[in-house]
This record gives structure tokens, C-alpha cells and sequence, in this order.
């Protein structure tokens, strides 16, 4: 188990020792924490048919077996069909007739729904009704790294398992483990960038994302310049998380401010910047509490506001 999420692992042993395992689990919190690895882990406990008071299922019996095979006829996994898709209707309907068998090798059936806000409102719906009425040893378990895009009455039916990042040396001495060569003030920058994800500095790295960093932060330069041309950028970054690259640009006008403060020099850029750097949040509060948001126009606006501003920055 990852070192940051220890607790919330000794949390869940202890429920099931106690045999207290509630019907529902939200593991939520932001990506890169590991919790599609937690959620394995708990499938693998809950299926082992000889799990005794250790921590860790057998490997040996055929219930562990099956699933180590990847074909536990007592697990379903749900997620949308193509990545970045919704789960459709169809998908959670289907889990309620396969919900209707008993567990066949196992003890319990469990299901993992990934990730749980890509469900249609519809899949949503459907989902409440089997969590109004929760069978008998199924254990649902819902990831998300978006929390408040599930409908409260679904929230508030799980037991929340609230993922949160580790603290910069924990991260730092977890990564130490990991086989990169990368300097620690650089992981350092790399890890504030990834939230404090650990996991997700590591894919970072494997792709390699500078390129596209430094990208953005030249058309960052052009925005604060007021050459950008909001359609064409806002088409340029489509097929990035807009989350990710406000937060991008929160870091690179952080850097900026932070020089600036050190030159001493008298200047109204600072006030500015403090505007745009209002105009970046309020924007990224924008994106996770809206459902069905034009993330183009959003996007197109966004630009365009930091260019008024910027403009009196020349
Ligand atoms: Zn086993």
C-alpha cells in the first residue's frame, strides 16, 4: 500500500475484521493518489475465501486465482466505454441482473464503478435505486477524482474513503523509491504541478509532458502580451484538461510574481497579476462545479478576460 494512504487502508482491514463492511465506498480525491490500486487491493481481500486476520489475501485458493486471471465471475468493473466517455444507462443496468446472482466462488460480488462522474444522469439514477436497496455481501465500490460532480443523494449513500496528498518529504522520499534521475527541486516544481500527487508526477515524467508545458507557457506570454487570438488558442488547448492548465498558469504567474516581489522594482504589474490570478481560480471553481459546461467558450472567455486586464499591463 502507498505510505500516504496507510490509514485509510488500516481503516478498511479493521472494518472488515470487525465484519462492519458498509454496501458502498466513495474513494475520491485527486488523481494520481492511487486509489484504482486501493480499490484492487480491497477487491482482492473481500474475494479471498481463506482471508484470516492478515492483511493480505492468500494468492493461493481459487477464488484469488480467478481473479488474479482477470476473470472473478464474483467482480464487475464498470467504466465508460471509450476513455473520456459516460457510463451509460445500459452499463449499470446490466449490473442490476447480474446483481441478482448470488456470489458464486466468493463470499461477496464487488463491483468498482471508474470513474463514478462519468455516469449520465440517467446511469446516476439508476445507480440511486440499487443503493436505496443494498444486497446482501455486494460491495460497490465508486472512485472519482471529482467528488461534487456525483449527485449528492449518490454521496451521501457511500461511506467516503477521502483520499489527500502526502506532504512534499513524503512524496519526495516515496519518489527517492522509484528509479528517476530527476534532481528533488525539480520533483519539487514537477509535484506542486501534479497537486501533490505522487503517482501523477510519475506518469508526468513517462510522458514526458515538458513539451507541452512550455508550450502552453508561451501562449501564456501571448495572452499577458494581448496577441493571442482566443478562438484559435482555446481550439489549441482543446484536448487538454482545462483544470490542469489553469492550474499551470496559476504556477507560472506565481513564478512571476515571486520575481517581480524580489526585483523591489515599484510597479502596478503586481496589482494585475493579483487580477488574473482571481480570474484563474474563479474559472477552475467554474470547471468542477458546472456539469455540461462549454469548456470551448469557457475557454474563449477566459482568455479574453485575461487579456482586458493584461492590457494595462503595457
Ligand atoms: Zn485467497
Amino acid at each position: 500500500m502507498h505510505p500516504w494512504n496507510q490509514s485509510l487502508w488500516q481503516r478498511f482491514c479493521q472494518q472488515q475484521q470487525q465484519q462492519r463492511l458498509p454496501h458502498a465506498l466513495l474513494l475520491s480525491g485527486t488523481a494520481g493518489l492511487g486509489k484504482e490500486y486501493f480499490a484492487s487491493a480491497i477487491v482482492a481481500n473481500v474475494l479471498c475465501t481463506s482471508f484470516q486476520n492478515a492483511s493480505s489475501p492468500c494468492g493461493q485458493f481459487h477464488s484469488c486465482q480467478l481473479l488474479s486471471a482477470g476473470n472473478h465471475p464474483d467482480h464487475i468493473k464498470i467504466m465508460p466505454e471509450e476513455t473520456g466517455k459516460q457510463i451509460k444507462i445500459d452499463q449499470i443496468r446490466s449490473l442490476k441482473d447480474k446483481q441478482q446472482l448470488t456470489a458464486s466462488v466468493a463470499n461477496w460480488k464487488t463491483i468498482i464503478i471508474s470513474p463514478a462522474d462519468a455516469m449520465n444522469v440517467s446511469a446516476s439514477n439508476s445507480l440511486l435505486k440499487l443503493l436505496e436497496e443494498p444486497q446482501q455481501n455486494t460491495l460497490l465500490i465508486l472512485i472519482t477524482d471529482k467528488p461534487e460532480k456525483l449527485p449528492i443523494t449518490i454521496r451521501s449513500r457511500c461511506q467516503s474513503y477521502p483520499f489527500s496528498s502526502p506532504s512534499t518529504e513524503q512524496a519526495l522520499e516515496w519518489l527517492a523509491t522509484q528509479n528517476i534521475n530527476n534532481q528533488n527541486d525539480e520533483l519539487e516544481k514537477i509535484l506542486q504541478l501534479a497537486s501533490g500527487a505522487p503517482i501523477k508526477v510519475l506518469e508526468m515524467l513517462d510522458n514526458d509532458l515538458s513539451d507541452h508545458y512550455q508550450q502552453i507557457e508561451r501562449d501564456f506570454d501571448e495572452i499577458l502580451s494581448g496577441q493571442a487570438n482566443p478562438i484559435a488558442l482555446a481550439a489549441s488547448w482543446k484536448d487538454f484538461e482545462l483544470s490542469e492548465v489553469l492550474h499551470l498558469l496559476h504556477y507560472f504567474l506565481k513564478d512571476r510574481l515571486v520575481e517581480l516581489m524580489t526585483t523591489k522594482q515599484k510597479s502596478t504589474k503586481n496589482r494585475h497579476y493579483f487580477k488574473i490570478s482571481d480570474c484563474i481560480m474563479s474559472t477552475i471553481k467554474l470547471t468542477s462545479s458546472l456539469n455540461n459546461v462549454n469548456k470551448t467558450l469557457l475557454t474563449e472567455e477566459f482568455i479574453v478576460s485575461v487579456m482586458k486586464i493584461s492590457k494595462s499591463l503595457h
